[in-house]
């Protein structure tokens, strides 16, 4: 048996690493979740969560993952029959639709090319040919996590306002919420959902929807079948919203990660990410030079900053740099999802990371490529140096 010393690098795009001091806040013993202690560790949570999401509407936790969390905003909204419309920018707003399918929604798709995201004029033709307003659902995903492209939610509002549509607009924020700026109630979204694990430092097991004032009136007439993500019974019970027993560790941890984001303030977390988003992309496209590789997302304003998606050139199996970095080097790297398997490895630059963090990281997928055999051009960590020491 090999024995590895130090940690293992989390540079897959979620779960992130988790800092030492969430950790030692989630060290404790249990705490009688329906005491007046608990009570305003919930209260501080959910108003912190509130300024992450930046809403002052309705906030609700759940003892889920993502997953969870986007079930919860599917059931609550909708009725059998109903239709929605999933944009489709890659394998997680792909994998929504299809949790939407699954409870008897009809389910359209508008697709869009991978590499270039959603394109709101196309969402906007849409949503004025649906002239009978059958459409009650717009899903998108801000961050698509899978090809590295974080679209431009405020510009999908305003496709929507465009046409002047009715349909209640969805989006997941699990892969930006406190990574790249997200405003739920300034771009007039109804559902955000999101999760623990990516920006907001934590181990996985909490899911989040911030529910607008118009998705809690069509709560009360959508007809899916819910029990443990219903939101009425949730509102029901007062103050921690809880159905069975409150996650009162995870409600731990997360308190030390808004304290955690108020400290640096979010501006700074976002610009961090920027930052670190920037060195990953020079050092890909050092790597690229000679046609090595590419940079997946084609827009460079579109660009994720808590994720990138590298393109190997056919014949590369992309497989081989995340096998290679994680069996080798120890560090975790994301793979390719769905039809991009084998074709794209992920860097996730999210959360709990600074620079030395993200040189190693870096270094590792440097020397994987040599390890593996794989086609690059050297100087890639230099880059990513060059760009963050001013
Ligand atoms: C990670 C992720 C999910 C899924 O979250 P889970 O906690 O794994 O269920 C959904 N959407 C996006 C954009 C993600 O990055």
């Amino acid at each position: 048996m090999t024995v590895t010393r130090g940690r293992q690098f989390f540079q897959n795009p979620g779960p992130t690493n988790i800092p030492d001091r969430i950790l030692r806040a989630m060290d404790r013993a249990s705490m009688d979740f329906m005491g007046k202690d608990f009570a305003g560790i919930a209260e501080f949570c959910f108003a912190g969560l509130k300024r992450v999401f930046k809403t002052e509407q309705t906030m609700f936790v759940y003892a889920s993952n993502g997953h969870g969390a986007w079930e919860a905003a599917v059931v609550n909204l909708f009725s059998p029959g109903y239709k929605v419309l999933v944009l489709e920018t890659g394998r997680f707003s792909a994998s929504w639709g299809e949790m939407a399918t699954a409870y008897g929604i009809e389910v359209e798709t508008l697709p869009f090319d991978w590499r270039v995201g959603v394109d709101p004029a196309k969402v906007e033709e849409r949503l004025k040919a649906d002239t009978a307003r059958d459409i009650r659902g717009i899903l998108l995903v801000h961050n698509e996590t899978a090809t590295g492209v974080a679209h431009p939610v405020a510009e999908v509002r305003k496709a929507i306002d465009r046409a002047d549509h009715p349909g209640l607009f969805l989006s997941d924020t699990i892969s930006s919420l406190a990574s790249i700026d997200f405003r739920m109630d300034e771009w007039k979204v109804d559902v955000a959902v999101g999760g623990s694990q990516k920006g907001l430092m934590l181990p996985i097991g909490m899911g989040f929807t911030g529910v607008s004032k118009k998705a809690l009136d069509a709560t009360q007439s959508a007809r899916l079948p819910r029990a443990y993500f219903d939101w009425r019974l949730m509102l029901g019970r007062q103050p921690q919203k809880f159905p069975g027993t409150a996650p009162v560790h995870h409600f731990y941890g997360l308190a030390e990660a808004i304290r955690m984001l108020d400290e640096e303030g979010l501006d700074q977390v976002f610009a961090r990410h920027a930052r670190l988003a920037e060195a990953t992309r020079q050092a890909v496209r050092v790597w690229g030079e000679g046609g090595h590789m590419r940079l997946f997302g084609t827009d460079p304003k579109l660009l994720s900053n808590s994720v990138t998606a590298v393109l190997m050139p056919p014949g590369i199996d992309a497989e081989r740099v995340r096998q290679t970095a994680l069996d080798r080097y120890n560090v975790s790297l994301g793979g390719g999802l769905d039809n991009l398997k084998g074709k794209v490895f992920r860097i996730g630059h999210m959360g709990d990371l600074n620079e030395p963090m993200l040189l190693g990281a870096l270094a590792a997928v440097e020397m994987s490529f040599k390890t593996a055999g794989i086609p690059y051009t050297k100087g890639g960590v230099d880059a990513a140096m060059a760009s963050l020491s001013y």
